[in-house]
């Protein structure tokens, strides 16, 4: 795509988009003048779906008129409502339905895949993370060996750049691999990394890592609905979302897993355990013998909460029908576009982050301010232009095919700059 600066390329380019209407199935946060603002948050809480109302609405109407008959006889059962989503959340990652399900929160996910994933041995007791991994991944790893009775000093490696550098070269993380992957249980990567927004290769460390015999495992809070995944084919053991970010479940959104089918019939995985997880046919007869569901489902603990199903199950919907292909097609070309954009401007303080190549980024580009950062994101605020700071000095700005513009990126520099 060749990109021009002046605003009646991004209006063009806007009106020329083949996923133009998708922005009309949400709801856009307006500013007092009823003017829609520049939402680049959708990396930290996906705007609502005009849809979900009417889901939610639906599961609470069965809820009033029939209340625990709703189970059953809801016009969509209760009771196996989370199987409805499989399909949509399969396609969106590259798994089998069987491989994947939503359930709890993307931290307690965490650590259930690491109960049953993170087996140390004195021999093989490490856990490779990046230094910089969201803090919740830190304090899920650095518990989880506690646990195991390690210590973090011993048994946790964090993954730096190479010194003046923000984001982590591939060959650094192979070598790394290669060298220690024998002291190491499991490598935790994120897909995308929250703070720097750059995307890894999940091939190239699942690869690594299974050469050296150690699990590998991804938090894919930032790249769910962001990135085309291929969960089952790239080979992966686990990852884990969360479903507020990209994927618009709303706050608190319930989260989703994945365990790759060559472990689903593996009993001597440990795994905890709950009713949820029984097998269906037998889960009702209330006997104490734990018959594990031959997928995914296993790990399932609860019942889930069945409104926060609905209100997911109406984004899934939106990507099932959009596609992960197309919405990242218009991605590349949507953030390409903002750094073309910055780029153009070529000030001094200002420097990008995140990789310039797109493969290895999502939407996501991280502006660091060399000074005056705090004031800048302050000025954008109050413009119009809701994005996140993160300290010490960056800009989080996360351009989403779903539902922002290249007339939204073309305002957004001109705020930043203006
Ligand atoms: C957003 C995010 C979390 C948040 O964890 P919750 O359990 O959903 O509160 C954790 N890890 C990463 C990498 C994230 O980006």
């Amino acid at each position: 795509m060749k990109f021009l600066p002046d605003i009646e390329f991004a209006l063009k380019t806007d009106s020329e988009d083949p996923l133009r209407s998708c922005r009309n199935k949400f709801f856009i946060p307006k500013n007092r003048r009823g003017e829609d603002l520049v939402y680049f948050a959708g990396n930290s809480l996906g705007l609502q779906p005009e849809a979900v109302r009417s889901y939610v609405e639906q599961e609470l109407k069965d809820w009033e008129t029939m209340g625990v008959e709703g189970h059953m006889h809801a016009k969509n059962p209760w009771l196996p409502y989370h199987e409805y989503l499989s399909g949509q959340t399969a396609r969106l990652t590259g798994s089998h339905p069987e491989e994947v399900v939503n359930m709890n929160s993307l931290t307690v996910n965490l650590h259930l895949m690491m109960v049953s994933f993170y087996r140390p041995t004195p021999a093989r007791h490490k856990i490779l993370i990046e230094s910089n991994a969201f803090p919740s991944d830190h304090y899920a790893v650095q518990s989880q060996i506690k646990f195991h009775g390690y210590d973090p000093a011993d048994s946790l490696i964090e993954m730096k750049p190479r010194e003046g550098e923000f984001t982590i070269r591939i060959e650094d993380i192979e070598s790394l691999i290669e060298k220690d992957g024998d002291s190491i249980a499991l490598i935790m990567f994120a897909g995308v990394n929250y703070y720097t927004g750059q995307a890894f290769s999940f091939e190239r460390i699942t690869k690594a890592g299974h050469a050296k015999g150690c699990i590998v495992g991804f938090d894919l809070a930032h790249a769910a609905g962001n990135l085309e995944l291929k969960l089952h084919e790239w080979n992966i053991d686990f990852a884990v979302w969360c479903s507020y970010k990209y994927l618009n479940g709303g706050p608190g959104a319930i989260a989703g897993a994945f365990v790759h089918q060559r472990h689903l019939l593996d009993m001597t995985i440990p795994k905890f355990w709950g009713w949820w997880g029984q097998d269906k046919a037998t889960r009702f007869l209330m006997h104490h013998n734990f018959q594990p569901i031959p997928t995914i489902e296993s790990w399932q603990l609860s019942n889930p909460p069945i409104l926060q199903l609905a209100a997911l199950r109406a984004s899934l919907d939106i990507f099932d029908e959009t596609g992960m292909d197309a919405l990242r097609k218009k991605s590349i070309g949507l953030t390409g576009y903002l750094e073309f954009l910055i780029n153009q401007k070529s000030d001094d303080n200002i420097e990008i982050i995140t990789p310039a190549d797109h493969a290895q980024r999502g939407c996501q580009l991280s502006i660091r301010a060399k000074t005056g950062g705090k004031e800048l994101h302050n000025r954008l605020n109050s413009n119009g232009v809701i994005c996140d700071w993160r300290e010490p000095d960056v800009i989080r700005a996360a351009p989403v095919p779903l539902y922002n513009t290249f007339t939204d990126v073309w305002k957004f520099v001109e705020v930043m700059f203006g």
